[in-house]
């Protein structure tokens, strides 16, 4: 659909699903161009929230930022003469609720930005359907991605399915036009009152049927106001020592900002821009802003996986990866139990599954090796883990998710050979070598010195006596033996070169 501006018509209601912010936001800007009149929205959607759990910080996240974007879109109203401008919150499914509001405000148009999510595109679709019947028109452009569908296609007009030439081609067709921001601003004078009708305030998490989680002990602020603060943090000067930083999970390395990315507190091209512009000023830090923004082509580049070939939610990329026999029954339940509780012996991976469980981020290299630890060390189909990440991640996003899984059970697209295992305790002693991230999340182990904190079983009996370690008492001894296991798992992915 294009999103050219059309002829001035009446009134416009914009719909934000995964984009809580004013600033740069593709559906505002070309509703505030086309009509007289915009509503703004956001739709609980129980279809969304039923399933969850409770307590769930990335509920709580977008409650707090839906706070955050009402006081933009009052404050941006009264600077351009509409003081009643407001965001408009309603619960209930969302395939309902818009045609219905829409109506209600009597708009000529929806506007959206594209959710690339199969059951996004499913409840989309019936969205646009309902506001057709009532001649609505219904919509959603490009806002997640900086490229996104077809429009990096190789010279053979495939997708790509590789990692380096789509990177290149994506760097190739970066120009500043593709980063330009959607300059809301100049155009906010269009913002409509919010209906007297509506009430004045977000409703709260108890509205809603939710409980307070430990978001606010974690160092996550929501909002614009957070994923800006935690921008600027990481371009005072983190981002120049990304390359080497962002592998020790103890060091305040990435950026923090997938959350923001996830639900759109932040813009993706502001993203790219800033490190863009990094590269070509900076003479020290372009290296690290470099492969910053590499880590964002990945994040289009799953994207785009998706799109193409929806079948991977339950598929494997590789067809011939579904014929691997991982292990089931009750022996691979308890094992896959022990390592959603972080109780697998090797202190990397259960001081990773603690940081998941405590705090729903994990580390990029500890996502990589719990990851490989389950699928080739347990034996364990990767979408078992990757359904737990779901669950937990503040930052979980089906495609990112996904490739990420498949990349490390090997099935993926661009993934890693399935003959590179990561050994936990290589990974443990070379990223974590003073053991500063294991014993925060494992303080049971906190007194064992250094060289076997990462293999507590290697240890005699009177330094773990001394350490006040009991294995089997205050932490597990290992649920499976590496490097049998390492042996098992090239078994396993045989049958994926013999076919058998
Ligand atoms: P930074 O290192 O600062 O990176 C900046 C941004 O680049 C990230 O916020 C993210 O949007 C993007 N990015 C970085 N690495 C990747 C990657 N490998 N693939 C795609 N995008 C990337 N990322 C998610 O956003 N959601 C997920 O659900 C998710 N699940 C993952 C599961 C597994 C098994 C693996 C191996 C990786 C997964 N990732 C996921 C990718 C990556 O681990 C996170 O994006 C990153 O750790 C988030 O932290 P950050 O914002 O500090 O990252």
């Amino acid at each position: 659909m294009s999103l050219a501006p059309s002829p001035q018509f009446g009134a416009a209601l914009v719909w934000c699903r995964r984009d809580l912010r004013c600033d740069d936001h593709a559906a505002l800007y070309h509703a505030l161009r086309a009509a007289r009149k915009v509503h703004v929205a956001f739709v609980f959607d129980t279809e969304i929230l039923e399933p969850l759990p409770r307590r769930d910080r990335r509920v709580e996240f977008i409650r707090e930022s839906l706070v955050d974007l009402d006081r933009q879109l009052r404050e941006l109203g009264a600077r351009h003469g509409q003081p009643g401008a407001g965001l408009i919150v309603r619960h209930g499914r969302a395939r309902d609720e818009i045609p219905r509001l829409a109506a209600a405000l009597q708009v000529q148009a929806v506007y959206a930005n594209a959710d690339h999510e199969p059951a996004a595109i499913e409840r989309d679709a019936q969205v646009r359907g309902a506001l057709a019947e009532a001649g609505i028109a219904f919509h959603a452009g490009k806002d997640q991605t900086i490229f996104e569908r077809d429009e990096l296609l190789t010279g053979a007009g495939r997708p790509y399915a590789v990692f380096t030439p789509y990177k290149n081609c994506w760097l190739k067709k970066l120009e500043p036009f593709f980063v330009r921001a959607y300059p809301i601003e100049r155009h906010a004078a269009a913002l409509a009152p919010k209906p007297a009708a509506e009430p004045a305030d977000v409703p709260t998490l108890a509205e809603i049927g939710f409980e307070p989680t430990n978001l606010a002990e974690l160092a996550i602020e929501p909002g614009s106001p957070g994923a800006l603060a935690a921008l600027d943090d990481f371009l005072d000067e983190r981002i120049d020592r990304y390359e080497t930083a962002r592998n020790f999970p103890s060091v305040k390395g990435p950026s923090y900002l997938s959350v923001h990315l996830r639900f759109g507190t932040v813009s993706i091209r502001r993203l790219a821009g800033e490190a863009w512009n990094r590269m070509q000023t900076s003479t020290t830090g372009s290296r690290g802003a470099e492969v910053w923004l590499s880590e964002l082509i990945w994040r289009d580049f799953y994207f785009q996986v998706l799109h193409h070939h929806p079948r991977v939610v339950t598929e494997s990329f590789k067809p011939e990866y579904d014929r691997i026999r991982f292990e089931k029954g009750k022996a691979a339940d308890a094992l896959f139990a022990a390592w959603c509780e972080g109780r697998t012996g090797y202190p990397l991976i259960d001081a990773a599954m603690a940081q998941i469980n405590q705090t729903g981020y994990m580390h990029n290299r500890l996502r990589m090796v719990t990851a490989s630890f389950l699928c080739k060390d347990l034996g364990i189909d990767w979408r078992r883990g990757e359904a737990y990440f779901a669950e937990r991640l503040n930052d979980y996003d089906l495609s990112a998710n996904n490739g990420g899984w498949q990349w490390a059970a090997s099935s993926g697209c661009d993934a890693q050979p399935y003959f590179r295992i990561f050994n936990p305790v290589s990974q443990s002693e070379k990223f974590d070598a003073e053991g500063r991230f294991i014993r925060r999340y494992l303080p049971q182990l906190a007194r064992l010195p250094d060289e076997l904190l990462h293999a507590p079983w290697t240890a005699r009996p009177v330094d773990l006596a001394a350490a006040g370690v009991e294995l089997g008492r205050d932490y597990p001894a290992p649920i499976v033996d590496h490097d049998a296991a390492r042996l098992k798992t090239l078994e396993r992915y045989a049958v994926v070169k013999t076919g058998r």
